[in-house]
């Protein structure tokens, strides 16, 4: 059986950098990914069209100077491709592959009094001291619970296993199921050379203008020189985008100024329109039900048919209580004379037939279906793998009625296992919260090697005092009314059909600050049990001090 100091499991972003950061503190160290690359959410999701909702450069890596000024982002919203290019160059960079076991998907994890016991599916076996997650709260992907999905005689994939070598829509029948973020960029692209597109929509959501482009060499060379302050404002800002909400209240302006502002933002590129619009825009009803109108007047403005603009609104939440999908000429699809919208919610697909799939109304052909529905969010990469504790305990029967943890990366009866992105952490323009994440991780790793420390635990009363924290930042949200991965909601996957407080929504620069008191407080959140390290233990001594 191999070992070693700590076994990384994702090589997504989490899993890259942290593998780095162990490194230098002379760990030896393990990454086990499931698939052949590394990348994660974009080593996977190579449907059509996929690209970034957050601006190319604020998501990038900001640890490495040198590597800001190698790199060079083709456009302000950078498609998938690219994003896995660069990922792959960060991986040759460091020579991540050496540390790194591909095809390696790991079915079980059980700690073992002293560290961790992992299993892979192929039934290898290996054990070290720490474990670290990094396996993405956006990873575990689903889909629908429709009968005869395998008895399907054309290819059918989900938007995270796209095949490789791509696929041609010329002249095609297709259906896509789903329109959440990853739906409607695919649905956007496909349109632009199928044959005819079906869409079944179950819940519309409200999408906004992306406004990509190209980057022109004087804006390469602005962001290449203004990367320090750059990433100073993310870490400024409420969700570590370089946008953040306006302090001024929904009702503090006049009707012509706040309309007047709304166009603006939906002329902007990106997030803008709902991280960056008025402060009340998503606890007050009215504030919230006044921007829901402007948005659906844009959506009858771009849709032709009345009858297809009102399928396209949302009736069920307001603007911005879900995750608020980017577009680009998205509503125009349904504009043309060769794509159909399906409401799946009046006429529920009943099954999937060898040549297409029955509603409750009709009987479709398609040459390829696509399954955008998604994935079961924040807790379900973990539930995918037997993690089991101090005494046996399942980290899956402990997070039954909802994740525990202290701020994210702990839990407790779960010594020496850290989260990265776990449940409960600030999660918006995402990789300023992994590195936060990762140097939060290392920090407390190396603490316990100057302390000849092996073990470390999240007392319970921690979790308790964040859980409370967390459920207090989560109030008056009207997010909160709403079913979706926000609130732990999927209708695709048993026991997920109950509320809870899934994220945190409090502020990024909060969480951070109560993440540095932890540390700055000798991490007194923590059990150190056994504080050993002494000569004669020798479990203490695959971790060098
Ligand atoms: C389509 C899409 C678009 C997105 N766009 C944005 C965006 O614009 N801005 C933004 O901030 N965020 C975006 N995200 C969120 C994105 O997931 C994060 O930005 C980031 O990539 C997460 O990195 P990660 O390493 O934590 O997780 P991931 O990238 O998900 O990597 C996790 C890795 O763990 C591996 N893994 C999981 N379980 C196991 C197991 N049991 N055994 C072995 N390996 C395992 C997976 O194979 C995967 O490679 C997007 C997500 C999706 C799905």
């Amino acid at each position: 059986m191999a070992r070693f100091d700590a076994i990384i499991i994702g090589a997504g972003m989490s899993g890259m950098f942290q593998l780095i950061r162990l490194r230098e503190l002379g760990m030896k160290v393990r990454v086990f990914e499931a698939g052949t690359g590394v990348g994660g959410t974009w080593y996977w999701n190579r449907y059509p069209g996929a690209r970034f909702d957050s601006e190319s450069y604020s998501y990038g890596f900001s640890f490495d100077p040198e590597l800001l000024q190698e790199w060079s982002w083709s456009e302000h919203f950078a498609p998938q491709p690219e994003t896995l290019r660069y990922l792959n160059r960060v991986a040759e960079k460091y020579e991540l592959h050496r540390d790194i076991q591909f095809n390696a998907e790991v079915k079980s994890a059980h700690f073992t009094g002293e560290g961790w016991h992992v299993t892979l599916a192929d039934g290898s076996a290996h054990e070290a001291r720490f474990l670290i997650t990094a396996i993405g709260p956006l990873s575990a992907h689903t889909l629908p619970r429709i009968e005869g999905i395998e008895s399907f005689r054309g290819p059918s994939f989900h938007t995270a296993r796209w095949p490789k070598e791509g696929i041609d829509f010329a002249g095609k029948r297709v259906a896509v199921i789903g329109t959440g973020a990853t739906g409607v960029q695919t649905i956007q692209e496909v349109a632009k050379t199928v044959g005819h597109l079906t869409v079944f929509q179950r819940t519309p959501n409200w999408c906004t203008p992306l406004h990509n482009s190209q980057i022109t060499p004087e804006q390469q060379a602005a962001i290449k020189q203004g990367y320090p302050e750059m990433f100073a404002r993310c870490a400024e800002t409420y969700a570590c985008f370089l946008h953040t909400a306006d302090p001024r209240g929904t009702f503090e302006v006049t009707p012509a100024e706040r309309e007047a502002f709304w166009e603006k933002l939906y002329a902007s590129p990106g997030f803008g329109i709902w991280v960056g619009n008025f402060r009340d825009s998503y606890t007050d009803p009215a504030a919230n039900a006044e921007l829901s109108a402007f948005i659906a007047r844009k959506i009858r403005e771009r849709v032709k048919d009345p009858k297809v603009a009102e399928m396209l609104i949302p009736k069920n939440h307001g603007f911005g209580t879900r995750r608020v999908p980017m577009e680009t000429r998205y509503y125009e699809v349904y504009n043309q004379p060769n794509v159909e919208l399906v409401d799946s919610k009046a006429t529920p697909i009943t099954r999937i037939t060898p040549t297409g799939l029955s509603t409750t109304e009709r009987d479709f052909e398609f040459d390829i279906i696509i399954y955008a529905t998604g994935f079961d969010g924040l807790t379900g990469a973990f539930d995918r793998i037997d993690i089991r504790g101090r005494d046996g305990a399942s980290l899956k029967q402990a997070w039954a009625s909802g994740a525990r943890t202290l701020v994210g990366m702990l839990a407790h009866g779960f010594p020496n296992m850290f989260m990265l992105l776990g449940p409960h952490t600030a999660l918006g323009n995402i990789p300023r919260s992994i590195e936060y994440n990762v140097e939060w991780v290392t920090a407390l790793l190396a603490h316990m090697q100057a302390h000849h420390l092996t073990l470390a635990e999240a007392r319970p009363e921690a979790v308790e005092a964040w859980m409370a924290h967390v459920m207090e930042c989560s109030i008056g949200l009207l997010s909160n009314d709403v079913d979706s991965w926000f609130t732990g909601v999927n209708k695709n996957v048993e026991g997920r059909q109950v509320r809870t407080v899934a994220r945190y929504s409090g502020s990024a620069p909060g969480y951070r600050a109560r993440c540095d008191e932890i540390a700055a407080g000798g991490y007194a959140e923590l059990d150190f049990s056994p504080a050993c390290g002494s000569a004669s233990d020798p479990a203490s001594s695959s971790v060098p001090a």
